[in-house]
């Protein structure tokens, strides 16, 4: 049983665009198995099979396939003649010493010109392996499915589903920029909108060199953890602290961490206008902290012209971080660091925030420079999964300025 049949999203994927987005699937899969032994990859009336070769497992395999949005589902399989005896031949021969109580067999024909009717083909191959066996056959609730698909040359056969991450395939619905901090909530959010098949650039501001290295660290490993549903990542890098000290000395206390985050944003917004990324996207919850109350939310929001996606903003403390612990990003989000935002931030947070009186405090800053110089110095670094040869596979940097230059 050396292949796998991958089956995705069908209705996701319906309509004049279901060529263009099976193609991105299909390459999504290819990119993410191209460190391994694979043979092929290919798109076969309906579904995807995978070949897989001798030097790789088919679970290291699967566990790539589970990382890539748009698969519904998919089976480690075997292939054969379209042929019901050899097909009922190698299923008696693929299960082995397995036993069950009870079992069924359900049959699909991609191809209707096949002379039996899937109830019949059913009929056919579950009553050899009844024969054989002398297992029950149970059609409502069985042991053990074991599915036929019958396609024009050939047919497949395995048992039992494995699911996949569902979603759509990353890179069919567009960019957008993600400020990922170091916390639990961000790198959830990115991966959410990486699930509606958007390609995700990150943005982390941090206060090095007044405060340690430590945030870059987390931003750098959660974008490398991210970089396996989407294979290329970039990570711009801004160095914040100069302009927090800034803010300090013009802005009275409990202004402060909505003028930052405001800042935070127009920085972004410039970021994605450069990468060509049409949303910002936060990890934003109403409620968990000060300044996201729904009138810092939207004088935050409001100092961009780009749409601002916060796709956690109604989920509880706890959803987010059962869905952090299963991407994998909650063991590296909960390392202590010392936060950006925690610097230079008083006590007292506004929480309901006025836009005629953020803007007027922000007359005492040079916002065009502070913002223009931070996009200008900030630092790019590249993940890729897997790792190929670029930077001795690893992750390259370089000064932002060149990436950023506008697209012409
Ligand atoms: P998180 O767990 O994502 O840090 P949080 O609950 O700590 O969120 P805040 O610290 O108020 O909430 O941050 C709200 C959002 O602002 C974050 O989810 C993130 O998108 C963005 N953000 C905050 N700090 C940074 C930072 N240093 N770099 C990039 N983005 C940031
Ligand atoms: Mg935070």
């Amino acid at each position: 049983m050396n292949s796998i049949v991958v089956h995705y999203q069908e209705l996701a994927l319906k309509g004049k665009n279901r060529p263009w987005f099976l193609a991105r699937l299909v390459r999504n899969l290819r990119e993410a198995v191209s460190d391994l032994d694979v043979r092929s990859v290919r798109a076969l009336m309906g579904r995807i099979e995978v070949v897989v070769g001798p030097g790789t497992s088919r679970e290291a395999v699967g566990e790539r396939i589970q990382r890539t949005f748009g698969v519904a589902n998919f089976s480690y399989a075997g292939r054969t003649a379209l042929d019901l005896e050899a097909v009922s031949t190698a299923i008696l021969t693929d299960l082995g010493d397995r036993t069950c109580e009870s079992f069924r067999v359900s049959a699909r024909r991609a191809d209707k010109r096949f002379p039996m009717t899937s109830p019949q083909i059913e009929r056919e191959v579950g009553g050899r392996i009844k024969q054989a066996r002398g297992w029950r056959v149970n059609l409502d609730r069985p042991d053990l499915t074991v599915h036929v698909e019958l396609l024009t040359n050939q047919a497949f056969y395995f048992f039992g589903k494995e699911r996949g991450p569902g979603g759509l395939p990353t890179g069919t619905a567009g960019r957008v920029v993600c400020l990922l901090s170091g916390g639990i909530d961000s790198p959830v959010a990115a991966h959410r909108m990486m699930k509606r098949g958007c390609a995700v650039t990150f943005v982390h501001f941090h206060s090095y060199p007044i405060l340690s290295r430590a945030s870059q660290e987390k931003a750098r490993e959660l974008v490398q953890l991210l970089t396996k549903w989407q294979h290329r990542s970039r990570l711009y890098l801004v160095a914040f602290g100069e302009i927090q000290q800034q803010v300090v000395l013009s802005v009275p206390g409990p202004m402060r961490v909505v003028i930052y985050r405001r800042l935070m944003m127009r920085i972004a917004e410039r970021i994605a206008r450069a990468r060509g990324a049409q949303a910002l996207v936060t990890g934003d919850v109403v409620g968990q902290v000060a300044s996201q109350t729904l009138e810092n939310l939207s004088v935050i929001g409001s100092v961009v012209t780009m749409p601002v996606f916060r796709p956690l903003i109604g989920m509880d403390k706890e959803e987010i971080t059962a869905e952090a612990t299963k991407i994998g990003s909650y063991a590296i989000s909960i390392i202590p660091d010392q936060d950006c935002c925690t610097l230079f931030t008083p006590r007292n947070p506004l929480t309901r925030a006025r836009l005629a009186d953020i803007e007027a405090a922000e007359q005492a800053l040079p916002i065009d420079d502070l913002v223009g110089r931070a996009v200008q110095d900030a630092v790019v670094e590249y993940a890729e999964f897997p790792a190929t040869s670029r930077a001795g596979g690893d992750v390259g940097s370089e000064a932002a300025a060149e990436s950023l230059e506008p697209k012409t």
